[in-house]
Parts: structure tokens; sequence; C-alpha cells
């Protein structure tokens, strides 16, 4: 049992010597073991040549109790990591039957002949514990040797992070070495920008270590990550607790969950739940609000269609928004974005029907200033209109009024079903 952890990390590939590529291995591999309390103290990179690998392995068993080695796991002749880790460990490699069935099954579903250098990749340490890669071929592996850990994993990043996350940390906890963990938590925010939400928030963003809070924001919503390092789930509440209750005090109005759901997946489940199915008229959003719910798997299930009325004569002819509206009132009015919701609500026969229209060009129209947006909604529970101006250009625009379409959309539905 580890108490004092001095750990090494060796990167291997002479690849990484000459340049060609970076060793990002090495770095998240500290990160990693750092905020899991493990003590990090030498790295090594070497090429794939046996006699310098071996004084690199050798001197990492003397030093460090706690090795973690990437790369030179494959099946061609310069991959020799574990022929030369053997040597030191005074074992044998054996073939590792469940990871030979596994490359074996590769080939055969491939109808390929598996050449027998692949063969190489099955090979564990005799004594050894073998992590099974489910993301690639060549398996991790571990070897206890005087009192030193040894990980070896492939080079490949993916697969390597996967191994680390899946396999060598859950072993360390298990064998009880890790002192620390990092624990997140996610706090929702909507109605709140992300400047004004961090300008509230600044001491606190810059004073907090444990936890950190890290402001994050996507479209219509901000959230704040908090990250905790402490040994158990339970202290790290203890740590979230009090920063928590000063967040809450200060913009504790916008909070709105914990985790972040986007709001198209909020409508989704809000629609599902009830059994609504919606549809929606766009102008200046030109279909940026159905092709959001979209995107969403499923979206089928709620979303019947959308007109995309940017024109005028498309509001009047295909929408059926009447011309006395469009003529005394213009398309960027109240009661034309009305008009565009209930003809849509009737076309397309939906419970719900929402409507854009507005100005997203810097020039205003129609008496109306540019920014100016109308969003309708209509179902038989009744009618209702949001009038906004935004600033910024006009993709800018576009998606804040989806946003705002999806937000009002949701407080109706809650509100009335
Ligand atoms: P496998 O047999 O699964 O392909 P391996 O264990 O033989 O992997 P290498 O052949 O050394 O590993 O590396 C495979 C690829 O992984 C390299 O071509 C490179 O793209 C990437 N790689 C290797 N080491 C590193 C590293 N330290 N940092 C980032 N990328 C790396």
């Amino acid at each position: 049992m580890i108490k004092d952890t001095k750990c090494e990390i060796i990167t291997v590939g002479t690849e990484l010597l000459l340049g060609q590529i970076v060793d990002t291995n090495s770095a998240w591999i500290s990160e990693v073991l750092a905020n899991s309390g493990i003590n990090v103290y030498y790295k090594q990179t070497v090429g794939d040549n046996y006699d310098r690998l071996y004084s690199v392995f050798e001197k990492a068993q003397a030093r460090s109790n706690i090795v973690v080695v990437t790369g030179g796991l494959g099946p061609t002749d310069d991959d020799l990591t574990k022929d030369v880790a053997a040597e030191i460990f005074k074992t044998q490699l054996e073939i590792h039957v469940p990871s030979m069935d596994k490359i074996q099954a590769y080939y055969d579903t491939r109808h390929q002949v598996m050449t027998e250098n692949n063969r190489k990749q099955a090979l564990g340490f005799k004594g050894g514990i073998v992590f099974d890669n489910e993301v690639g071929m060549a398996p991790g592996l571990f070897y206890e040797y005087d009192g030193t850990w040894w990980f070896f994993l492939p080079g490949v990043p993916r697969e390597m992070k996967w191994l680390v996350s899946e396999k060598v940390i859950p072993f360390m906890k298990q064998k009880g070495i890790l002192t620390e963990q990092l624990f997140s938590k996610v706090l929702s925010f909507q109605g709140i920008g992300e400047s004004s939400l961090e300008t509230k928030l600044q001491d606190l963003i810059r004073s907090q270590s444990n936890p950190t809070i890290a402001p994050l924001a996507g479209n219509g919503y901000v959230t704040l990550r908090l990250t905790a390092k402490a040994s158990n789930k339970v202290e790290s509440e203890e740590l979230f607790q009090p920063v928590e209750q000063q967040i809450m005090e200060r913009v504790g109005e916008f909070f709105t969950g914990y985790g972040h759901v986007p709001l198209e997946l909020q409508l989704m489940q809000l629609c599902q739940e009830k059994g609504l199915t919606v549809s929606s008229c766009e102008s200046l959003t030109g279909g940026l609000f159905a092709s959001t719910i979209v995107q969403q798997e499923g979206a089928s299930a709620i979303l019947k269609g959308s007109f995309v009325s940017y024109t005028n004569e498309t509001k009047a002819n295909v929408v059926g928004v009447p011309q006395s509206i469009l003529s005394e009132h213009g398309a960027v009015s109240e009661p034309c974005a009305k008009a565009m919701a209930e003809q849509t609500r009737l076309k397309m026969n939906t419970d719900v029907s929402i409507s854009f229209t507005g100005i997203a060009g810097n020039q205003p129209v129609d008496g109306q200033e540019a920014g100016t947006v109308f969003i309708a909604i209509s179902s038989n529970k009744g009618l209702e209109v949001h009038k906004m101006v935004f600033s910024g250009d006009r993709n800018a625009i576009r998606e804040r009024s989806t946003q705002e379409g999806f937000k009002y959309l949701i407080s109706y539905l809650k509100k009335f079903y």
C-alpha cells in the first residue's frame, strides 16, 4: 500500500522527441493525477530504443512509487515498452486470452487475416493486471514491482484518457491511495447575461480557490461550474454550501436549477409530458426556432412544421395574414405577429404556435426601430404577444429572438397547461 505518492510519467515515442507530435498525454495525466491528490514529481520522454527505454524505466523504478507510461504498446517492431518492462520486472509476457480473442474477432468480422505481429498487442505481464480497452485494441496494463506501481497505456490520446478515467483512477480509488478528487456542480441561470452575472460575483470568482467558480455562457443561458477538491462527496458538499449560499443571495432570482438543460430540450420535455404539438411562423429568425428543435433527437414528436415567411407576400399568401393588417400596421407589428401565430396554428393543426417578426437589419422598418422584435404565441387558451428591442448584429438579434421565444413559450405552457 502506497502512503506517500511519488509519481512519474513516461511518454514513449521517437516522434515526440522529433517534435512531430506534441506530448499532450503527460500534461493531461499530470492534471488528472494532481487533482486527485497524487504527487507527480518527474516526467520523462524517450524514443523507441531498447537501451534508452531500459535506463529511463530503471531510473523511474528507483525513485518513484507510481509510474504511468504511455505509448509503445502497439503491434510494430518499434513498440518495445512491454519487452523492456518485462526485463526490468524479471517477469515474462504472456498472451491475455480475452484481449487476443477481441483482436481476432476484430479481424474476423472484417474478413481480414490477422497478421502475426498483432498478437503482440494482447501480451500482458505474467502476474500483472490487464485493463480492457473499450475504445481501442491495445489494453492497458498494471504491474507492481518492488513496491512500485506501473501503469502502461496506449499512446493514442483518446484511448489513454478513457483508460485513465475508467480504469486507472477507479483502481487507485479502490486501493485507497487517492486522497482527493474533483467534484463539480453546475448552477444554471436564465434572464441574466454572462457579464452582469460575472460582475455581481466578481469578488467571489476571484477569491475562491476551493471550490473554484467558472462562468460559462451559451445561447440564452449562463451557468456557473463550481469545482471542489475534496476527499469525498460529503466533504465537497460542505465546501460548496457556503459559496452557493453567497451566490444565491446575489443572483438567486435568476437560478433555474442544477445542471444545464438547453431551452429547446426543456420545451420538448414539457410538450412530451403534456402531449402538445408545436408549429412556428418565422420571419426574421428564418427557421432558426424550428431548426434548433430539430437538432434534438425526437423533435418530430412535438414539432409539426414551420413557415419561413420572409416577405409580406408570403405572409399574406401562404400563412394567411390579412392584407389589411400588413398595409395598416406593417409586418413588424403586434397584429401581424398575432395573425402569423394564429394562422399557423390553424393551418398546421397544432396545440400551440409561435411567431417571430422583427428587424434584424440596422435600418428602421415601418416606423419601428432596428432590433424591434414581436413574438406571439397562440393556442386555444389565448393569444399572447411580446415586444422587445435588441441591439447587436443581425445574427445576434436572430439568436436572441429565438432564445426569447423558447423562454416565452416555456412559461406560457407552464402557465396554461
Ligand atoms: P496503439 O498501439 O494503440 O496505436 P501505442 O501504444 O503503440 O498505441 P504509439 O504508437 O506510441 O502508441 O502512439 C500512437 C499515436 O498516439 C501516435 O501516433 C500519436 O498520434 C499519439 N501519441 C502517442 N504518444 C502521445 C503523447 N505523449 N501525446 C499525444 N499524442 C501521443
